[in-house]
Formats: structure tokens, C-alpha cells, sequence
């Protein structure tokens, strides 16, 4: 199966200047009306958010390196039917997560920043309200807030992806079966009995209202081994919400359900329903660490992601008949390449290893004490040393290192806010912590790792599929098809 997405990667440039050459409204149209002989009674889609081939590769070269290997290689890579996806969305040649979404979704493209509304604003019907329709059970699971762009498209519509107070009580009216991630302070009420911490801005309290409507609900960190120990019954339906906003990346490990466990709860739950279910599950933070450069952080939660998959695949393989699984990303984030100028034809993968922590989590802990306890004039990298060690695995650093680290934490201890991306400064640090970032900028110069933006790019995706349905996904198709492909394998 490695020689065909190494072929499919060889044709990806091809492809896609064809596509642009005839028109992509002529390629849209071929297909619109592939009629698929299978249908299924069940669809797990997968969606790494910010996942394309340059991450996927990644973590199998990751992998393959702690085995004494090049390559290695993620389950859905095997899957019998593969292509590549068109991102681009309905007003820029770079999507966003609502745009992506929205088009996997409904089927339509839109504006960056639409929630299931289109280019006029009109509001667009998703694939799980067709499931629905059909008799279906529903499912969304998410690492982010549930309210964040991607699941929000497929149980919620809103002219804009921010108005998460709005878009949370659309979630709870939705009629969805199983709702699992993180961002409960846009559902607990401003004065909830637990005290926990809200974002909303009316006297609404969702929890309150989903549980009146039947939801059985475990909230924040502290009910996550309820939720780990409780066994779902036919036809209960489910609100989960782990953390204040997005769950933590997976290298973080805290005490939140994984990615994989909210994915097996859930098929758990949906699977007895008699007409089938649609379950919509995503790894929304790839994306978060792709954006920040962290190849370590963004490669566990891919890693996470394939444990997902895998919960899903061993559910196939107890219901092949009808089951379909489709793997994809909506986007690809920072222009992640494997190669970088300084190591020639060189790759040092395992060097990434010694990473421990993100470096969301090193700056808003450890670094953040350091910071908030020296000036500019009484920090030194000797104090630091011992984190660029333990926690990054980063040890005989050269007189270059040594000297960016030094100058990256003057800046970091002086406060020094980058605003706008004109500068180099923006070019160097993103606009993240500068320190954090010259850490993460030496760990991947010394693997071999590339990066291009802070941002999305318009890099096509990597799409897997298997089971009934499957062969449609086959060559080069837009993002907007992937709705087609479902809506026909549920008639
Ligand atoms: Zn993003």
C-alpha cells in the first residue's frame, strides 16, 4: 500500500494544474452523479483537522525511526480505496476550518468563517440531518470545543464560526445523539451548582436544558471516570464536554477521556440503534499544533487520531457489510514538509523523542513562572538549560542554538508582543512565545523537518475510505464530493 500513496503523491502536482486547466466546475460535475451500487447503513467519517499528506508522512517516518526503521505506517493507509482532496474554499484559494467543514458537510462551498450557510448566508442542511431523516443515530466527537468550527458545521448554522454562545444552543436543539470534547464554558450557566468557569453571555444554562431533554451529561475533568465507567443503554443520549476549552494535546496527557475512548463510547452507544448510525469524529488540534510549528505535539495527536481510527476499523470488522469509514483532513496547517535546507538529504526523526511536553503547555506553566520571576536583565539560558533538556530532549547545543535561544528569551522575559506578519520577527516567531518557538524551530532543523506558514496552506488532502461505498473515493476530487460520496451510500 506504500507504493500507492508514493504515486499518489507523484501525481499530485499533475493533477491538480489539469484540474485548474479544465475548470473545476466541469471536474465537480462528473462527480456529482456517481452512483455507487453499495450503500451503508453506517458512516464513521474521520476528520484530522489540518491533516494532510506532509502529516501523515510525517508520523510514519516518526514512527518507523523508534523501531530502527525509515517508514512506517498509520492503519487507514491500508484502506482499499484512496484519493486526493481540493480544499480551496468558496472565497479564497486557502480555507478555513468553517469553510472546509461546511463543504465535507453539506456539500457546498462558502466564505471562511461560514458555519453551514452559504456564499448569501442562506443556511444549508448537513449530512448528519439527512442521517437523521433516515432513522439514524448521531454522533460528533471532538478534541476541540464542541462548539469549534468542525463539528459545529454539522449540527449548527451560523453566519459566523465565533458566535459560540449561539452556536452552542443550535448544538443542543439539534437533536444529536452523542456529543463528546471539550468547551464546556459555552453550556454551563453563568451561576452553575459546580462553580465551574462560564463564557456565556445570556442567563442560559445549556447543561441544565440537555439534561431536561433527556441527555445524560458529564461535565469538566471531574467526571471523566464516570463517563469511562458508564455503559450506555439503547437509545440514551450523551453530552460530554471535558474541558473549559479544547481538550489538551495528547503528549499533555490529562485526565480527559483520549480521542479513541470517546470514539468507542460513542460507537458503543449509536451501533444499537436498528437503522443505522452517522458519527462524525475529529482530531481538531493537529491543526492548533501545525499552526505553532510543533512537529512532536502535532505528530501524538495524529497518533491519537489513528487510535480513533482503529477503534473505528475494529467496529468494521464486526459489520464490513455495513459499515463505511472515511479518513480525511479538511485542510493542511503550516506547511509541513519532510526536509529541510540545513540536513541536505538527511532526516534525524528520532531525534524528536525526547520531546515530553507541548509547547502550549511549557509556556503557559513552566516558562510562565520563569517569565513572570526575571527581567530582561537577570534571565540567562543557563537557568533553562535543564528544561530545553528534559522536556525537549535538546542537549549539546551549538554557539548559533545557543545564541538564537539566548536572544528569543530577552525578547520572551521583555514581553515583546509581535503584531502583524510585515516583520521578520513574525517570520521567526508567529507570533507565539519566542523562546518556545526557538526550541521547537532547533528540534525540527535538527530532524529535518520544514515548515512555511503559521497558517493554513492550500496543500490538497489525503483521503482513505473503506467498506460499502468505498471505491467512489478514487483519484482527485473536490472537498464538496465527500458529501456526495455519503449522501449517495445513504440513498
Ligand atoms: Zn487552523
Amino acid at each position: 500500500m506504500n507504493r500507492r500513496i508514493i504515486t499518489a503523491l507523484a501525481t499530485v502536482s499533475v493533477a491538480s494544474s489539469m484540474l485548474f486547466a479544465q475548470g473545476v466546475n466541469e471536474n465537480q460535475l462528473a462527480y456529482q452523479n456517481v452512483n455507487t451500487k453499495n450503500s451503508a447503513k453506517n458512516i464513521i467519517l474521520l476528520i484530522g483537522d489540518g491533516m494532510s499528506t506532509a502529516q501523515i508522512a510525517t508520523a510514519d517516518a516518526y514512527l518507523g525511526s523508534l523501531d530502527g526503521k525509515i517508514y512506517d505506517q498509520l492503519s487507514f493507509e491500508a484502506f482499499d480505496h484512496q484519493g486526493l482532496t481540493t480544499t480551496y474554499s468558496g472565497s479564497q484559494l486557502i480555507t478555513d476550518s468553517a469553510a472546509a467543514g461546511t463543504a465535507i458537510a453539506t456539500g457546498s462551498k462558502t466564505y471562511n468563517g461560514a458555519i453551514s450557510v452559504d456564499m448569501n448566508k442562506n443556511k444549508l442542511k448537513s449530512i448528519l440531518a439527512y442521517a437523521e431523516d433516515a432513522g439514524k443515530a448521531t454522533g460528533i466527537v471532538t478534541t476541540t470545543r464542541v462548539t469549534h468550527a468542525t463539528p459545529a458545521v454539522f449540527i449548527s448554522n451560523n453566519v459566523d464560526r465565533d458566535a459560540e454562545n449561539e452556536i452552542a444552543l443550535d448544538e443542543s436543539d439539534s437533536g444529536v445523539d452523542y456529543l463528546a470534547g471539550g468547551g464546556y464554558r459555552y453550556f454551563v450557566g453563568k451561576n452553575n451548582k459546580e462553580g465551574l468557569k462560564s463564557k456565556r453571555t445570556d442567563d442560559l444554562d445549556v447543561v441544565e436544558m440537555m439534561a431536561q431533554d433527556g441527555y445524560t451529561t458529564f461535565i469538566s475533568e471531574d467526571e471523566t471516570s464516570d463517563f469511562l465507567n458508564y455503559n450506555p443503554k439503547k437509545g440514551d443520549k450523551v453530552l460530554g464536554l471535558f474541558g473549559y476549552s479544547h481538550l489538551d494535546y495528547a503528549i499533555d496527557d490529562a485526565n480527559q477521556p483520549t480521542l479513541a475512548q470517546m470514539t468507542e463510547k460513542g460507537i458503543d452507544l449509536l451501533s444499537m440503534d436498528d437503522d443505522g448510525f452517522f458519527m462524525m469524529i475529529e482530531a481538531g488540534r493537529i491543526d492548533h499544533a501545525s499552526h505553532a510549528n510543533d512537529a512532536v505535539t502535532a505528530i501524538d495527536d495524529t497518533l491519537a487520531f489513528n487510535d480513533a481510527v482503529q477503534v473505528a476499523i475494529d467496529y468494521y470488522n464486526t459489520d464490513p457489510e455495513n459499515t463505511l469509514i472515511i479518513v480525511t483532513g479538511d485542510h493542511e496547517t503550516g506547511g509541513l514538509t519532510l526536509g529541510f535546507a540545513g540536513t541536505y538529504y538527511d532526516s534525524a526523526f528520532a531525534t524528536l523523542s525526547g520531546q515530553t511536553i507541548s509547547y502550549e503547555s511549557y509556556s503557559y506553566n513552566q516558562f510562565a513562572d520563569y517569565k513572570a520571576s526575571h527581567t530582561v536583565n537577570n534571565c540567562s539560558l543557563s537557568d533553562l538549560e535543564s528544561d530545553v533538556e528534559n522536556y525537549f530532549g535538546l542537549t549539546d547545543l551549538n554557539d548559533n542554538e545557543r545564541a538564537s535561544l539566548e536572544a528569543a528569551l530577552k525578547r520572551s522575559v521583555a514581553g515583546e508582543v509581535i503584531v502583524g506578519n510585515t516583520t521578520q520577527d513574525y517570520l521567526l516567531y508567529g507570533g507565539y512565545e519566542p523562546f518556545v518557538m526557538e526550541i521547537t524551530h532547533i528540534l525540527n532543523n535538527r530532524a529535518g523537518i520544514g515548515w512555511t506558514s503559521y497558517s493554513h496552506t492550500a496543500v490538497p488532502v489525503a483521503t482513505f475510505a473503506q467498506g460499502p461505498g468505498s471505491e467512489q473515493i478514487n483519484g482527485v476530487f473536490d472537498n464538496t464530493d465527500l458529501f456526495n460520496f455519503m449522501v449517495n451510500v445513504l440513498n
